[in-house]
Parts: C-alpha cells; structure tokens; sequence
C-alpha cells in the first residue's frame, strides 16, 4: 500500500508514510470488508459510511502538516483510523463523530491498539469543539458546503484545516490556512465524501 498507492502517487512525508506503514487498517474495518482493507478505494465501515482510500487518507495527513506537539480537531472519526495516525503525529487529539455506534467502535479500537492522546465524543463537529480550543490543526473527512465559522474562530494562528468543499455528490479538497485576519484557501483537488450533517453543515 505504502510503496504502490502512496509514495508512487507523490506522497513525500516520510512521518505520513511510517505511520501509515505501521498502522493495521484491517482493525478499523469490520469483518465483512476486513480482505478490503488495503484496496485503493472507500469501504464502507457501517451505518452508511464509508473509510476514505488510503491515498486520499496520505494526502490529507501530509498537506495538513502536523508536528509533534500540535493539538488536532478531527470532524468526522468514523472508523477511527484517521484520528490514529494524527494521533501518532500530534501531541494531543480531540476527535468527534455524531454517529454513537462508530465513536464507540472507533475508541474501543484505539484502546485496544494503546492509542491514548485521543479525546472522542459523540456530536456535532460544525460547532467544533470550543473548550478545548484553539487548535493548530483541523481535519474533517465529510463534506460541507463551506467552512464552519466555528472552525476558523477556533484555529489557532498559522493554523491549517484541510476538508472537502462542495455540493453533496462532488466537492475540491480544500487547504484552508489562518494569519491573523487573513484566511487562504487552496485547492487541492476534486474528491467525494460523505456529507458533513450539523448546524454548520447540510442538514439531515
Ligand atoms: N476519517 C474516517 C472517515 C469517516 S466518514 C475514517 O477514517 O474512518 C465521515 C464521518 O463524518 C462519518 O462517520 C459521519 O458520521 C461523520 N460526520 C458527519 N457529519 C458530522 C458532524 N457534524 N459531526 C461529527 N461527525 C460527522
């Protein structure tokens, strides 16, 4: 996976590339689609959604740029295999998944795998997560049709978001970064993802 779906596209972080190395992404996946695990498309994980691929998974993770002691908001921990690898390349976590069923199988998993800097709740993710805000870094695997405002108010300085932004069947992968009262965004190219369902997202 790591040599032919992810270095031979262009991913270069090498930090990205180790974790996704060394991380068993047959153990977010249940059983009926466990022999899927490491086939370059989505698998569905349960009660209507889908784990990304493990390119688009790689090409997220590197274009956020998480460094060792960033504190991470995650939108949408589904399976919980994304949150593992931030988990593995920040300080801390903070993960939220408004469907009960898959934070609870997420957090099971990342215990059994010793995962422990990763806070899950169960909820809405547009309003972010204001307590234990600001955050260096956001990342969100379901698409909306912008930026949550709560999100830009929550990220830290030279902060970065990366998330899908677009209707509810396509959508451009977007680089969204904070300098003072600046914010930028930069397309990183056309994806498909599930919809992003809050007050700051598209409704039920
Ligand atoms: N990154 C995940 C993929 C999850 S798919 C993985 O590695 O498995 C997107 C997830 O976003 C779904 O689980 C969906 O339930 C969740 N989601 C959608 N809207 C949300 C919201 N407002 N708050 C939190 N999670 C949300």
């Amino acid at each position: 996976m790591v040599e032919h779906q992810l270095r031979a596209r262009g991913i270069r972080d090498e930090r990205v590339l180790r974790v996704m190395g060394e991380l068993p992404r047959e153990k977010f996946i249940g059983p009926v689609y466990r022999e899927e695990a490491y086939e370059d498309r989505p698998v569905p994980i349960g009660a209507g959604q889908t784990i990304s691929q493990p390119y688009v998974v790689a090409l997220m993770s590197e274009a956020l740029k998480v460094e060792p002691h960033h504190r991470v908001l995650e939108i949408g921990a589904g399976s919980g295999y994304q949150t593992a690898i931030l988990a593995k390349l920040a300080k801390e976590v903070f993960a939220i998944e408004r469907i009960a069923e898959l934070a609870e199988r997420a957090s099971k998993v990342l215990s059994e795998l010793g995962i422990d800097n990763v806070q899950l709740r169960i909820g809405d993710g547009t309003l972010g997560w204001p307590e234990q805000a600001p955050f260096d870094r956001i990342l969100c695997a379901a698409a909306a049709p912008d930026v949550p405002e709560a999100w830009i108010e929550q990220l830290a300085d030279n902060g970065r978001i990366v998330m899908p932004i677009g209707g509810p069947e396509m959508q451009n992968l977007f680089l969204i970064t904070k300098q003072g009262d600046k914010i930028t965004h930069e397309n990183l190219g056309g994806v498909r993802f599930v919809k992003l369902i809050g007050k700051q997202g598209w409704e039920e």
